[in-house]
């Protein structure tokens, strides 16, 4: 099964005509925790991200929370490192529960999903401001369509994905959707084709 066969599987990634929280309409309804709810999935594609930065030899793997935690989990026990999260408090991302980073340490940074990438950027930055050294990127899907960036000490950290799917929305008044006839449905609604 590739990714795609695993998210579509898994109904995290649903193709129709959707109602979005923000009140647009897509042909694409998104959440990732639906793929990773299933361990043999979760193993597959964190097995992809940790091949991915094996050789950069990271001593351990960090998420912001909530959505990376199950991948910084599952990607830390296949590189058989300690894995951690970031959490914000205050509108700041922080680490708390007494995690720490060691000056030097090689961290590998992972999300389940990114959009802009704001989070992780934070995170990036958390590990820099600990002197830690994060090594790269990993994520199951890549939302930006290959256009985020994630800078470190004024370059670009190697950025992996399971997934590259580009986000498309439509007003609501204007949907070649619904001009099409049809009526979104809201994500979560029962009888979703
Ligand atoms: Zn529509």
């Amino acid at each position: 099964m590739t990714p795609l066969d695993m998210l579509l599987e898994s109904r995290a990634l649903l193709e129709g005509h959707f109602l979005l929280t923000s009140g647009r309409h897509s042909p694409n309804y998104f959440q990732c925790a639906l793929v990773l709810q299933h361990p043999v999935y979760a193993r597959t594609l964190c097995g992809l991200l940790a091949e991915s930065f094996r050789a950069l030899e990271p001593q351990s793997v960090i998420a912001p929370a909530v959505g990376g935690i199950v991948v910084a989990v599952e990607t830390g026990r296949q590189l058989g490192v300690p894995a951690r999260f970031a959490e914000r408090q205050d509108g700041r991302m922080t680490l708390r529960r007494g995690f720490q980073l060691e000056p030097g340490e090689r961290v590998l940074v992972v999300e389940d999903v990114v959009t802009t990438g704001g989070s992780v950027q934070e995170v990036i930055d958390l590990v820099a401001a600990a002197g830690a050294v994060p090594v790269g990127v990993g994520v199951i899907v890549d939302r930006s369509a290959g256009r985020t960036c994630f800078i470190h000490q004024g370059r670009a950290l190697h950025l992996a994905a399971c997934h590259t799917q580009d986000v498309v929305s439509y007003a609501a008044d204007d949907c070649p959707l619904c001009r099409m006839g049809s009526a979104p449905v809201k994500p979560g609604s029962r009888g979703l084709a």
